[in-house]
This record gives C-alpha cells, structure tokens and sequence, in this order.
C-alpha cells in the first residue's frame, strides 16, 4: 500500500476510492475473550463519523469508517468482544425505509445468535430518533440494541463521538439494559426510543425525553436506570417485516397561523394513506384545513392528530370531535414518531379504531 493510501487509511479507515457503503465484515467473534459480552456495532453514518472541512464549522458527515471510530475508544476491547459491520456512510438526513428495513432485519438476524449479546448502531442525530423508534416496533429481542451519535464532528475539539461510543458500550453490555426496548445513549444520558427527540440544533445535551425523562445516567463506565421503560413492556403494537418491501405513504403537514389547505389537498392527490397532522397546541387544526382532513379520512385516508409542541399529550375529542371526524389522536408521540407508527400500522389496518387502539399502547 503507498505511504499516502495507508495514511489516508489511518485517519479515515477507508482506502481512496473504495465504495464506504459496500465495506461489511461478517459479525465473528473468534479471537473472543471468554466472559466478555459480545457486541456488534453497526454503522451508519453522521457527525459521529464525520470529518471537518478547513477546521471549521463546516464538516462532512460519515466520512470515518467504524474501524476509525472504535480506534478512538480503546477502553471497550477490555469491555467486551465487539465486531463492527460498515452499513452506510450517510448524514441520516438522507435515512429512508430501505435502509430502515436492512438495518431492522440485520439486528433481528443478529440477535436471535447466541453469541451476539448486543447491536450497537452509530448514527447521524437528525433522524436518530425515528431510526430508534422504528426499530423499536420492529425489533423482536428483549437483548439491548443501542442507538448513538455525537454532535461535533470526530476531528473536532471536544468531539463528543468517543465519549457517547463508550458510554453505548457500557449501556450494551449491562444485564440492566435487557427488555427496555431500544435505546439512545447521548452525553452521559440513556433515553428510550418512544420519548426521545432532538432538542438543539448545535448543543452536545442535544437530546431529551420531554414527556418522561431520560431512562438513565451514566457515570465512570457504569449505567444508572432511574426508572423502567413500562411501556415497552406492555406494549401492544410490535411489527414483524416479513414479506414486507416499503412503507404505505404517510406524509406529515405542519399547522400553523392561518394555514394553507394546499399541503393536504396534495397529499390526498398523491394518493397519500395517511397525514399526520402537526397540529398547534392540543393538535388543533385551522377550520379551514380541518374540512379538507375530514373530508380525506371519509375517503379512507387515516388522519393522526399530533402537535408541533414539543411536550404533552395530543389528547382525543378534547377541542375536536375526533370520533366525529374518524381522526387517531397520537397522544405522546410527535408527529415523526406518529409518521413511523401510522406508516407500520397501515401495513396491518386500514381502520381508525384499531389504528387508534395501536397509538394508545404503543
Ligand atoms: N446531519 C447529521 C446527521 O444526522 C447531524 C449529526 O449527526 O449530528 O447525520
């Protein structure tokens, strides 16, 4: 290898031209350490793995590969087996269901193995919260599957990438971490998939859980739950993807002052299953636009009342007539988790009650 490929190797982990997407390596545990758990890391992407253009604020999300990443925490080889498979180099602002369904079905496929303990996955945090949740409903495994990213890029000052990737470690490989469903480790925090969201833009604490609190702490290498995650526990709404290819089309409208009935109007058009709605304060619509909805879920597409508000409940027939209207109220989920869950549940039900009975034990 030429001195400047194997350089380029070292800082990146990826040779000049090689395809990132295309790097797997097959999760084998054979040089293991007997006692250690055995953890797979699957990588995605995102600032975690991403490299700063001149130094600056500017950067490129996953440029480094997770052979680069693990590099830099050295400390979780003596924590457990890890073997780490490249499953994408994007910004998961560029995330879809393709993606979604190969990472969904490759965490299945892993830890029905008796020798995969744990699924770590490195991801951007744009969509990192959809990705968990998806999984969440889809994931048949009571062993911990560990969601994390970093906000500052891996070449930064202060990056926060190595700190989270040990502390996703430490949240892999506790026996307090089984059937808490999936999980986000961000900055010293341990969240759940259904609450957890993306709160800054730029701020390392970028993440909370609005509703309920994180799950969790983490201090000096060990994970401190607070409280149990019962709803993952007793929830009713779990998918299998088998036979299935995509996603209905569900599409998400954002309320506001004055708003326009365009938006909905296209999504009908477009043949669209469903429309979340993005209501202001308890979900509420605009008169105006409130009729073309109503008039969308009497042609059969399923309308869910969420809120742009970032915490409480989107409470059913409070201020709307959601029974007459034929509407699913969302409760505590924001409108992209909504999204996730309607487009999961249409694959099952094309019918409001039963979509409604799936929001309220999800
Ligand atoms: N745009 C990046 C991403 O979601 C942001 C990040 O990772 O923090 O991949």
């Amino acid at each position: 290898m030429k001195y400047l490929d194997r350089l380029k190797k070292i800082v990146t982990g990826f040779l000049p031209g090689q395809d990132k997407s295309a790097v797997k390596n097959e999760a084998a545990f054979a040089s293991s350490v007997s006692g250690l758990p055995n953890v797979v890391v699957l990588a995605t992407g995102g600032t975690i793995a991403g490299r700063q253009i001149d130094g600056g604020a500017r950067y490129q999300a996953g440029e480094l590969s997770v052979e680069a990443l693990l590099g830099a925490v050295p400390a979780v080889r003596g924590m457990a087996n890890i073997t780490s498979e490249q499953v994408a180099s994007i910004g998961s602002q560029d995330m879809d269901e393709t993606l979604w369904f190969e990472l969904a079905r490759r965490v299945n496929e892993l830890l029905a193995r008796k020798d995969v303990d744990g699924v770590i996955i490195t991801h951007g945090t744009d969509t990192l919260e959809e990705t968990a949740w998806f999984l969440d409903l889809v994931v048949s495994s009571d062993k911990p599957v560990v969601l994390v990213g970093a906000m500052r890029p891996a070449s930064a000052v202060g990056a926060d990438g190595p700190a989270n990737l040990f502390d996703a470690v430490v949240v892999a490989t506790s026996p307090d971490s089984a059937a808490r469903g999936v999980l986000v480790a961000m900055n010293g925090n341990v969240f759940e998939a259904r609450d957890v969201t993306k709160v800054s833009t730029t701020a390392v604490q970028a993440f909370a859980a609005p509703n309920f609190g994180p799950l969790g702490q983490l201090h000096d290498g060990r994970v401190f739950y607070w409280r149990s995650s019962g709803r993952a526990a007793q929830r009713k709404a779990s998918f299998a993807l088998a036979g299935l290819e995509s996603l209905p089309l569900v599409g998400i409208v954002y309320g506001h002052a004055d708003a326009p009935l365009l938006p909905v109007t296209a999504l009908v058009d477009a043949q669209y299953r469903g429309i979340v709605y993005a209501g202001v304060g308890n979900g509420n619509i605009h008169s105006k636009v409130l009729d073309a909805l109503a008039a969308a879920a009497r042609q059969g597409v399923v309308v869910v009342r969420s809120s742009r508000v970032a915490a409480g409940s989107t409470m059913r027939d409070v201020e709307l007539d959601d029974t007459r209207h034929g509407f699913v109220a969302a409760g505590t989920l924001n409108p992209q988790k909504a999204r996730v869950l309607l487009q999961l549940a249409l694959t099952r039900t094309q019918n409001a009650g039963e979509i409604q009975q799936l929001f309220d034990y999800s």
